[in-house]
C-alpha cells in the first residue's frame, strides 16, 4: 500500500513546472513548500486503484467481465435492475 498521497509542484506555465515527492501527508508537502520562491501547489495523488469506478451497488470495480456496466450512473445495469 502506497501512503505517499501528496506532491508538489512548483514553477509556472512559461519557465516550466517541477514536481518534488511524493510526501506523506500535507503538513510535510507544506513545509517543503515554504522553501520555494516559485508559485507551488500541493496536488493529491490518487491511486489508480481508486480512480476506477466501482459500482455504488455492489462494489465491484468497472472492468473487464462487465458488459453491463451504465456509464451515466456509474453503476452495473444489472446491480441497479436488482435493487428495484
Ligand atoms: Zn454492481
Amino acid at each position: 500500500m502506497n501512503n505517499f498521497k501528496y506532491i508538489l509542484i512548483i514553477g509556472n506555465p512559461i519557465d516550466g513546472l517541477k514536481f518534488e515527492g511524493p510526501f506523506e501527508d500535507f503538513e510535510e508537502a507544506e513545509m517543503h513548500a515554504e522553501f520555494q520562491d516559485d508559485t507551488w501547489w500541493i496536488v493529491n495523488l490518487r491511486n489508480p486503484e481508486e480512480i476506477t469506478p466501482t459500482c455504488d451497488i455492489c462494489g465491484k470495480p468497472d472492468g473487464a467481465g462487465v458488459p453491463d456496466w451504465n456509464g451515466e450512473t456509474g453503476n452495473h445495469a444489472s446491480c441497479e435492475t436488482d435493487a428495484k
